[in-house]
């Protein structure tokens, strides 16, 4: 039996759930497996609920589930809030209090949808690779920081611990695709990077069957874009890892289509990297692929299924190929489907 905390939230949270709720009891029900799916308020949602964006209740029950489920959260009848009560906040508190380090982000060009990429067809069809950005720790969180008049300041450092951990995850994870990890810093400028190349080579130890390489973070973001499909895995820290996962998702195309996985030791919390869209919210016009597919990301990283990871994906690539499309996906004057249609169809081809 698997626990699964879902979190709808705000906007179009609830309705790409929904969505990919009914993917997970599909599959469930085809492979024989158990699923008990308890959910949670958070966000504006809890806000309206209990006066605050995450209840102990909420944070209780993510502890002690295998995987949350998370829709978006926030939207213009929260945003004037005080700052530590605003939605971000409470992202940014759960995913501290569940220990999530690392920050999974596929970027994975679906055959269909080939053309909707900012990048010419040849340069971009076939990209699929994973970027593991380190999530907890970094410039972001270094000390001391701060600025005054004159000066501002950040300190970017990282713990053994913390690179050896992500470095074994990226590690993992090549074993069970191509088996290449590319790790990108800045080593010829910083030493935090220097020491970062070090442990990743140290941990390569325990890896020998897959190829490592590394790469400068400039060079990096250049070849995402120039030769994308020359990536398997990405291992980066906090920072580079946040401005490389977005030029990598953005080079497939849409928004609506990005999943993302946060893992700690004992936690992992699925979501698709998109907002609660408020400007069509309530319209069952969003695009539950982002959501499907985080469910995909579920199968692979927490319940160690990669066969029913790939058949999600398949089914999402299918139903692409079968022409149907959301507004979001669609190019000028072609139809377009509900979001209940797109999960259907979906299901269908499971
Ligand atoms: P957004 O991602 O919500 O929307 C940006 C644009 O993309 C909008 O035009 C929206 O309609 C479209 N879009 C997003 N997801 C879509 C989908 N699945 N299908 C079709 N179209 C989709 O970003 P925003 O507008 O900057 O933020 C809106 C709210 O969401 C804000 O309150 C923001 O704080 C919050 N937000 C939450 C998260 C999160 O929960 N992790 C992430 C980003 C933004």
């Amino acid at each position: 039996m698997y626990k699964i905390v879902s979190i709808p939230g705000d906007g179009i949270g609830p309705e790409v759930v929904a969505g990919a709720l009914e993917v997970l009891e599909k599959v469930g029900r085809k492979h024989g497996l158990d699923f008990s799916v308890e959910e949670h308020p958070f966000g504006g949602a809890s806000y309206d609920l209990h006066g605050e964006m995450l209840t102990d209740a909420t944070l209780e029950a993510c502890r002690n589930c295998d995987a949350v489920l998370l829709g978006a959260v926030g939207g213009p009848k929260w945003e004037n809030l005080p700052h530590d009560k605003k939605p971000e906040a409470a992202l940014l508190r759960i995913r501290k209090e569940l220990g999530l380090f690392a920050n999974l982000r596929p970027a994975k060009v679906y055959d269909a949808l080939v053309d909707a990429s900012s990048l010419k067809d040849e340069v971009v069809r076939g990209t699929d690779f994973l970027v593991f950005r380190e999530l907890t720790g970094g410039i972001y969180f270094g000390q001391p920081r701060g600025f005054d008049e004159n000066r501002g300041w950040n300190t970017m450092v990282y713990e053994r611990y913390e690179v050896e951990r992500i470095a074994r995850l990226a590690f993992e994870a090549a074993r069970k695709r191509s088996g290449r990890v590319m790790s990108i810093d800045k080593a010829n400028v910083l030493e935090v990077s220097q020491f970062w190349r070090n442990v990743v080579q140290e941990i390569h130890k325990d890896y020998r069957d897959v190829e490592l390489n590394h790469m400068y973070v400039d060079n990096a973001a250049m070849q995402i874009v120039r030769n994308p499909k020359q990536f398997d895995v990405i291992v980066t820290g906090n920072l580079f890892g946040d401005i490389l996962s977005d030029i990598a998702g953005m080079i497939t195309g849409s928004l609506g289509m990005l999943p993302s996985a946060s893992i700690g030791s004992k936690h992992a919390l699925y979501e698709p990297i998109h907002g609660s869209a408020p400007d069509i919210a309530g319209r069952n016009i969003a695009n539950p692929i982002a959501t499907i597919a985080s469910v995909a990301m579920m199968f692979e990283h927490s319940f160690r299924r990669t066969d029913i990871a790939t058949e999600i994906y398949d089914a999402i690539e299918n139903a692409l190929a079968s022409g149907i499309r959301t507004a979001d996906i669609a190019k000028p004057g072609e139809k377009t489907v509900s979001t209940t249609d797109m999960t259907n169809a979906i299901v269908r081809q499971l």
